[in-house]
């Protein structure tokens, strides 16, 4: 461990007094402790909001020992310190750390590997992951096999007993929200002496905690619902365990610099404090569309994990809490031309990628990931925001009528 990182991993104590946090035995629930920020007072001033600190760099004592935890922000940054702490709290994990966005914490967690290494991942997941993995893969050495998310026998059939050392899952999967059960992919992951690694940007701490169903470790799009306002990039791993490999990957977050900005990082916390009820609100708002629109004769299908024929329901229902999300995809029964006219007939819906944010997106995922994608060219992506559902519902219902 470098000498920087030596001092980082102590990050907490001296100048900061998040009480709940630091207590894991803590009663108090996660929406408690997220609207609280741990229960952040400043022991210096009494400010109830955790500071700013945009300093790139940290003096030292005469005796060259450091004033403070950090040394060098590509290392850590104090700004970090109860946003990570929270994080780690929310998922129940021993340790977290915010990167420059979701794909620079996806990535690290492959770099992390080495060359010659298994790994496992599934088809349907966000995209620009998937093509960033095949080309790295092939590059760094390593051998990837992609397993359909929709049959829970592949993923077993596809990871390679002493071989495998990751398995990737995402769940409810981009944009179809393919439900992957978190429980059976860890069982099967660890008998054959690999970790399970689970992007839950869509789920959320507030719905899902994927290393209390055996993974070893969460990463987020943190650009999505846990900064939730569309205005910051970010990205997060959670740990279940600070073995060697969070370590090796706490050094490339430092040596590669993929570090997310103080600025940023105090918006995130900032952003995280309304978590739970931009969550809620948005799962009950997502569940009375789909509800509303299952059976519209302008739809060939409503893909949302809380409908009963959804075929990963009975799944979600057992692994997600409070709700199903926000996210929901539609089919439309005149093909890719009438999911375009819906896009181009929304009023409320916003028309921009991207997702879990306060203000409702819709998007044809075809137009962005090209012709040589998986998904269906009828397929519109909704991210469901916090505005009245009954105003969402009329929307779509205008935008769908002949
Ligand atoms: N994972 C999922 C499920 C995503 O939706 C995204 C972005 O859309 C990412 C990862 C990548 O995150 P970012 O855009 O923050 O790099």
């Amino acid at each position: 461990m470098s000498p920087h990182n030596r001092a980082l991993a102590g990050l907490g104590g001296s100048l900061y007094a998040w009480a709940m946090l630091d207590d894991p035995k803590s009663a108090l629930r996660p929406d408690t402790l997220a609207a609280q920020a741990g229960h952040f007072v400043d022991p210096e001033s009494g400010a109830v909001t955790p500071a700013l600190h945009s300093a790139t760099t940290f003096a030292r004592n005469p005796d060259y020992s450091l004033i403070g935890d950090a040394s060098y922000t590509r290392y850590g940054n104090p700004t970090y310190a109860p946003l990570e702490a929270l994080l780690a709290r929310l998922e129940g994990g021993a340790e977290a750390m915010v990167f420059s966005s979701g794909m620079s914490a996806a990535a690290t967690a492959f770099q992390a590997l080495s060359p010659g290494d298994h790994v496992v991942a599934q088809r349907q997941m966000y995209w620009a992951l998937r093509n960033w993995l095949l080309e790295f893969c092939q590059q760094w050495g390593l051998r990837l096999d992609l397993f359909d998310a929709g049959d829970p026998a592949a993923l077993q059939a596809a990871i390679k007993p002493g071989e495998t050392k990751l398995v990737w899952i995402e769940t409810p999967a981009n944009p179809t929200w393919d439900v992957i059960d978190i429980a059976a992919a860890a069982e099967a992951a660890h008998q054959a002496g690999a970790r399970l690694a689970v992007d839950s940007t869509s789920a959320t701490p507030v719905l899902t905690r994927p290393l209390e169903h055996g993974a070893d470790l969460v990463m987020h799009s943190a650009t999505k619902y846990l900064n939730g306002h569309s205005d910051v990039l970010a990205g997060a791993l959670i740990t279940a365990k600070t073995d060697a490999y969070w370590q090796k990957m706490r050094d490339l977050r430092g040596g590669n610099g993929c570090v997310l900005g103080p600025f940023e990082a105090w918006l995130l916390l900032r952003g995280l404090r309304t978590l739970f009820i931009r969550v809620e609100r948005a799962s009950q708002s997502a569940m009375a569309i789909a509800t509303a629109l299952d059976g519209h004769p302008a739809l060939s299908g409503v893909l949302y994990p809380g409908l009963t024929s959804h075929p990963g329901h009975q799944v979600a229902a057992r692994q997600m809490s409070g709700g199903f999300g926000g996210m929901l995809s539609l089919r439309l029964a005149g093909g890719s031309q009438a999911a375009l006219r819906l896009a181009e007939r929304v009023r409320v819906f916003i028309r921009a990628t991207s997702l879990g944010g306060v203000e409702s997106l819709l998007e044809h995922r075809k137009s962005i990931e090209g012709a040589d994608s998986p998904v269906p060219a009828d397929l519109v992506r909704l991210s469901v925001g916090i505005e009245n559902a009954a105003d969402l519902i009329a929307d779509l219902e205008q935008a769908l009528a002949d």
